[in-house]
């Protein structure tokens, strides 16, 4: 029988990372060797003891359904750390526990916007953004992030692009593709243009613990912006738990409930061992998550200054997450044909920067969650590629 999807079906996007990955892995299927610059999670193993918490729980018999909202004790735990990390008091009703961080942003998008309310959302930036506000039938209003201004937001233009039919902001800092940070500065500018039009914010913050220079900051550290934003973060980068499906969202109580009941209705519960595992990674040992951050930064330098050092590229030393950005129209060639060819032709994986909407354009995005040894040789074959190109 022919597929006749539901309409609301051809609104709904896509992570090309995924798409990018096969296609890797079908070249490499084939024998060719291939570098893999594309993918968005940290190239650790989970650190020992959350791996042993986990098998503990679930030889004690974690292994039932849970409330929608997260164990009672793993809401305790979250909420205690959180309140430490961010130096914010939270409780554990703010908390609705999710598998991986990224249901948050489907379960929130779909409880606060209704059809042709506008949401602002970052450009280039996690594509699952548009796909879920589009989806919705909510207006999509991208927010450009300029290599100029360190990927960071325009404080005009983010006023001049919100008004009273603004219904969400979402913010990502660290951000995803462009590694920029956003300042105290830029977070006042989005809390005064949220609470001037009445509107929520969205705060991913997946990466506030890839951080190489100074603290990360988050909204909620702003007077009056507790009662309007959620906060999304999660152990899949921090941790290296993305194979676990770890996250949450805390948020104004009394939004909560109805994020348990989108739970409900989707998942049950996320699972019982991975939240007490979880627990075990706020809580305990944090040495293999400081290792983790360390050897980023070295592969991010040495990333920087090699791709810098290739004519025609020009790449910004992002300041969290663990990718990169560069700019790559000098060498003449768009940015999705690049990354096809260094792909199909000399084996390095990586992500067109229009993966992550039309202000991504002309860039690429590498993710450095790989040995240092295979970013020397994925280096070397762009560097090959790009004299390749000057000579063509
Ligand atoms: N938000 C951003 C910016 C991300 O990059 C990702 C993962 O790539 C997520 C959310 C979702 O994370 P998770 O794997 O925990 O669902």
């Amino acid at each position: 029988m022919a597929v006749q999807l539901a309409k609301r079906m051809q609104r709904l996007g896509t992570e090309t990372a995924f798409e990018v990955l096969a296609r890797a892995k079908a070249l490499e299927a084939k024998g060719r060797s291939v570098v893999h610059l594309e993918i968005g999670e940290p190239d650790f193993d989970t650190p020992r003891n959350i791996v042993d918490a986990g098998v503990k729980a679930l030889q004690e018999g974690a292994t039932h359904y849970g409330p929608s909202a997260g164990l009672p004790q793993a809401r305790e735990a979250f909420a205690e750390h959180f309140s430490r990390d961010r130096g914010v008091q939270v409780t554990p009703e703010q908390f609705v526990i999710t598998p991986g961080a990224k249901p948050i942003l489907y379960f929130v998008i779909t409880a606060l916007v209704d059809e042709g309310a506008e949401v602002v959302y970052p450009n280039p930036g996690f594509p699952i953004y548009e796909s879920v506000i589009d989806f919705v039938g909510g207006k999509a209003v991208p927010l450009p992030l300029r290599e100029e201004n360190d990927f960071r937001i325009d404080h005009d233009e983010l006023r001049s692009l919100t008004n009273s039919n603004t219904r969400l902001i979402i913010i990502n800092s660290p951000g995803n593709p462009t590694g920029g940070v956003l300042t105290m500065e830029d977070l006042e500018v989005v809390a005064e243009v949220a609470k001037k039009n009445d509107a929520w914010v969205l705060a991913d913050e997946i990466y506030s613990h890839i951080v190489y220079e100074g603290e990360h900051r988050s909204i909620l550290e702003i007077d009056g912006m507790a009662e309007r934003t959620i906060v999304l973060d999660g152990h899949s980068k921090t941790y290296a738990m993305t194979g676990w499906r770890l996250g949450y969202g805390v948020m104004p109580q009394d939004l909560a409930p109805a994020i348990a009941r989108l739970m409900t209705n989707v998942n049950s519960c996320t699972a019982s061992f991975t939240q007490l595992a979880g627990v075990e990674a706020l809580l305990g040992d944090q040495s293999g998550a400081e290792a983790m951050v360390k050897e980023f930064q070295i592969r991010r330098d040495l990333l920087v200054d090699a791709l810098n050092d290739i004519p025609g590229l020009r790449c910004k030393k992002p300041g969290g997450a663990f990718y990169v950005f560069p700019n790559v129209e000098e060498t003449g060639a768009k940015a999705e044909d690049f990354a096809r060819t260094l792909l199909d032709e000399y084996g390095v994986a990586s992500l067109a920067g229009t993966s992550f909407g039309r202000f991504g354009a002309g860039y690429l995005r590498f993710s450095y969650a790989n040995s240092q040894d295979n970013l020397r040789e994925a280096v070397t074959r762009i560097r090959r590629y790009v004299d390749d190109l000057a000579r063509a």
